[in-house]
C-alpha cells in the first residue's frame, strides 16, 4: 500500500486510505471520527470522580518495516514533532532496508515482603519450594490457560533499618497481556502459606515495573547514501553527548519515549508502567542512554536500542477503551512480544530523528514550524481560515511566538475592519 503524502491528506481521506489498506472498518471509521467513542458511563466505570473525558490527537506513521514487516503505527501524543519525526526516521529506515528487532520472552517478575520473619527463613522457604510453588501456581490458572504460567520462584534475605525482610520473587510468563493484575494475584495468593512458613509481617505483594526479564531490542543501519554523510556526524556527536553527560542522556532517553509512549497510549497499554521500566533499567550501573550508535565498516549509521517493554495486545484498558482497540488493530501486533519490537523500533526511530534535528538544523525551528498553528489559536484565531493565515505570515516572519502570532492576528483584524 502506497502513503505517500499521507500528511497531505484531509482526516477523511486519511481514514479512507487506511480503510482501504484493511487496517480499519466502516465502523472503525465512525468510532474514531466521533468524538464519543469512549462512553460517559465507561469512563465513570474505568476510574474514580469522573467528570468528563480528556481528548488528545490519534495519528498514526505508515511505513514502519520491522523484520521484514511493514506497520502502521498508531500515535497518540499532544507534542508537535513527534509524528513528523517518526515519520521521516521510519522512511529512511525503509530505504536503508528496515529494522530488524527481538524480545525476550514475556515474563514479568512479582515480589512479596515478609518483615522479620522467623530465624532459619531461607532455609525453611528452601524445604517447601515445592510447596510454595504450587500455591502461586493455583492462582496463575488465568494465564497457563493462554500457554503462559508460574515459571520460577526465588527467595532472599535483605538486611534493613527496619530489620530483616525476605523477599520471595516469582517469574511469570504473562503472554500477551501486560500481567500486572495477574502477577499480583499469584503474590497475594501465595502470601498465607509463605507467612505459615516463616511467620513475621506480610507487606507487600506487587510486580516489579522494572520488567528486566522482558526486554525488546530492535537495531537499524541507516545508509549514508540515505541520510548524507553530514547526518551520520551529527549523530554520532549528539550520542556522544548522551553518553558522556547525564543532563543530556535524560532528555535523550525522553526523546525516545516520546514515540514509546505514545504508541503505549495508543494501544491502550500502562505507559507509566513502560516509563517506569525504561528509566529504572537506564540506571542500572549508572544512568545510561537506552540507544546506541556507531558507524559500521562501509561508514553507514548504526542505531540500536535496548529496554524493558512490559505492554499488552489484550487485558486492562485495553479492553474497555474502543479506541484503545483500534489502535491495537492498526498496528496489528499477533503478540505481545511483536508489539514491544515494533515500540523499541519506534522510540529508536524517534531518537534519530531527534538526533539528526538537533545536529543539524536545530530543534527549535522545525519544532516551532509544526508548532505554529498552536501558537495561532493561542493568539486567538479561530476558524481555519484565520490560522492558516497566522500561520504563513509567521512562516514567512521566521519568528514562532505567541507575542509574534499575537500582533499578527491583531493586524489581520484591524486590516479586515
Ligand atoms: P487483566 O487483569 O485485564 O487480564 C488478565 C487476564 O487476561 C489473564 O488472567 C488471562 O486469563 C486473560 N487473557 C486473555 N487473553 C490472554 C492472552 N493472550 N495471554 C495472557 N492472558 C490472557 O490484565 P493484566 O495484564 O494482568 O493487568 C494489567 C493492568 O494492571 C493494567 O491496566 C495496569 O495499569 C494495571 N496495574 C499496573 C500496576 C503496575 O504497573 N505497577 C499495578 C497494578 C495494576
Amino acid at each position: 500500500m502506497d502513503f505517500s503524502g499521507f500528511y497531505k491528506l484531509p482526516v477523511k481521506d486519511r481514514l479512507a486510505k487506511l480503510r482501504e489498506a484493511g487496517k480499519i472498518s466502516a465502523e472503525d471509521e465512525k468510532v474514531l471520527l466521533d468524538g464519543d467513542a469512549l462512553k460517559m458511563e465507561v469512563a465513570d466505570r474505568m476510574v474514580e470522580n469522573v467528570v468528563g473525558r480528556f481528548h488528545l490527537p490519534f495519528a498514526v506513521v505508515p511505513g514502519f518495516v520491522v523484520n521484514g514487516k511493514e506497520y502502521v503505527v498508531p500515535m497518540v501524543v499532544e507534542e508537535p514533532s513527534v509524528v513528523a519525526g517518526s515519520a521521516n526516521a521510519a522512511k529512511s529506515a525503509r530505504e536503508s532496508g528496515g529494522f530488524t528487532a527481538d524480545a525476550d520472552e514475556p515474563i514479568m517478575v512479582g515480589q512479596l515482603q515478609i518483615m522479620n520473619p522467623k530465624s532459619g527463613a531461607l532455609a525453611k522457604l528452601e524445604e517447601n519450594r515445592e510447596k510454595i510453588f504450587a500455591k502461586g501456581k493455583e492462582f496463575a490458572v488465568g494465564v497457563e490457560r493462554y500457554g503462559g504460567g508460574l515459571k520460577e520462584i526465588r527467595f532472599r534475605e535483605v538486611k534493613t533499618s527496619r530489620g530483616k525482610m525476605v523477599l520471595i520473587e516469582f517469574d511469570v510468563d504473562v503472554r500477551d497481556i501486560m500481567g500486572a493484575n495477574t502477577v499480583n494475584t499469584i503474590v497475594e495468593g501465595t502470601a498465607p502459606l509463605a507467612q505459615e512458613i516463616i511467620g513475621g509481617t506480610v507487606r507487600l505483594r506487587i510486580l516489579s515495573n522494572l520488567a528486566i526479564k522482558r526486554k525488546a531490542r530492535a537495531k537499524c543501519t541507516w545508509k549514508k547514501e540515505v541520510i548524507g554523510e553530514a547526518a551520520v556526524e551529527g549523530v554520532l556527536d549528539g550520542y556522544e553527548m548522551a553518553a558522556n553527560d547525564v543532563y543530556r542522556c535524560s532528555t535523550h532517553n525522553k526523546g525516545i519515549m516520546n514515540g514509546i509512549d505514545a504508541v503505549a497510549v495508543a494501544t491502550g497499554n500502562d505507559w507509566r508502567a513502560v516509563e517506569a521500566g525504561a528509566h529504572s533499567f537506564a540506571a542500572m550501573g549508572g544512568y545510561h542512554p537506552l540507544t546506541k550508535f556507531y558507524k559500521d565498516a562501509n561508514g553507514n549509521l548504526v542505531g540500536e536500542i535496548e529496554l524493558p517493554l512490559a505492554v499488552g495486545t489484550v487485558g486492562g484498558a485495553i479492553n474497555i477503551n474502543p479506541l484503545a482497540q483500534i489502535g491495537q488493530k492498526i498496528l496489528g501486533a499477533k503478540s505481545a512480544r511483536e508489539l514491544s519490537m515494533v515500540m523499541a523500533a519506534v522510540g529508536l526511530a524517534q531518537n534519530f530523528a531527534a538526533l539528526r534535528a538537533l545536529g543539524m538544523e536545530g530543534i527549535s525551528q522545525g519544532h516551532m514550524k509544526l508548532h505554529a498553528k498552536n501558537l495561532a489559536v493561542i493568539a486567538g484565531a479561530h476558524t481555519f481560515e484565520e490560522i492558516d493565515k497566522v500561520t504563513e505570515k509567521m512562516k514567512a516572519s521566521g519568528v514562532y511566538t505567541v507575542e509574534n502570532a499575537k500582533k499578527i492576528f491583531e493586524g489581520m483584524k484591524r486590516g479586515s475592519k
